[in-house]
């Protein structure tokens, strides 16, 4: 509903819709998350100069369920269950009105027992190629179950990526599934996880909750939007509040 305002004349004008704040922002952007392609290998997705954030973890660890939550959408990161692409690189752009200034990239999740031994391998060889050499990478999103904490493939995936974070690359742990764990498990679990990220970050998270959603939509988007030259405000948004129980 519109609010009409009173003018000196006497008129009614309608108010000024308030500024978007930086949690509208950063959700309205996650929610223009479209499939683009998907992709066997490295060397068949296409060639991008956007900033692309991809997202990894072990299987079962949540990662459909948190990219369908941050994107407001039902079925987007079930698309790469589908037959044939389960051991795919999936894309999905962001961006509105038809531009496309990033992209999600869902790596399929690893660890998972049934998956024969050639297969795992082929992955894991697929998958370190990817997040050495992927030029447009820009930050990667590790979930795990913090039930479980860090396993030995989270190990060698960061082990991947380190010197990627060291020279610059974004990293952030999101621990899924808070919702299981009471709120001193879950501060534990979060400074544990903060250590382990090295140069990265961690935050909590839950999709029936809804803890982290929005700490975790913003900090995606200002990685997609870094500002220039240092200028805070150069990305037209107010910077993150920090009332979140995710941080
Ligand atoms: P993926 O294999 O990493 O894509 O994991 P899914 O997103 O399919 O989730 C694996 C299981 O964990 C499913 O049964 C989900 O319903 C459950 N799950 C995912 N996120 C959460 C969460 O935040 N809280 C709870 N309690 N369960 C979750």
């Amino acid at each position: 509903m519109t609010i009409p305002s009173k003018r000196a004349g006497g008129a009614t004008q309608p108010a000024a819709a308030p500024p978007p704040t930086a949690s509208t922002v950063a959700a309205g952007w996650l929610h223009t998350a479209r499939f683009l392609t998907s992709a066997p290998e490295l060397h068949f997705l296409p060639a991008l100069t956007v900033p692309e954030i991809a997202f990894v973890g072990r299987s079962n660890a949540g990662k459909s369920t948190c990219i369908n939550t941050l994107t407001q959408q039902k079925q987007l990161a079930f698309a790469s269950r589908k037959p044939g692409r389960t051991q795919h690189i999936n894309l999905f752009t962001l961006g509105k009105q038809g531009t496309t200034d990033a992209v999600l990239a869902d790596l399929p999740g690893y660890g998972y027992a049934a998956v024969p031994k050639q297969d795992k391998i082929r992955w894991q060889q697929v998958m370190a190629n990817y997040l050495v050499t992927r030029e447009n990478l820009t930050a990667v999103v590790l979930l795990c179950d913090p039930r479980l904490g860090l396993t030995e493939l989270d190990d060698i995936l960061l082990d991947v990526i380190r010197p990627r974070v060291e020279q610059g690359l974004k990293f952030l742990i999101v621990l899924t599934k808070a919702d299981k764990l009471t709120r001193s498990e879950g501060a534990a679990a979060l400074s544990v996880a903060k250590l382990q990220a090295g140069g990265g970050d961690a935050m909590l998270f839950s999709a029936p909750k809804r803890i982290g959603i929005d700490a975790i939509s913003q900090q995606l988007w200002q990685w997609a939007h870094p500002p220039a030259s240092g200028d805070a405000m150069a990305s037209g948004v107010p910077a993150a509040s920090a009332d979140d129980p995710a941080q």
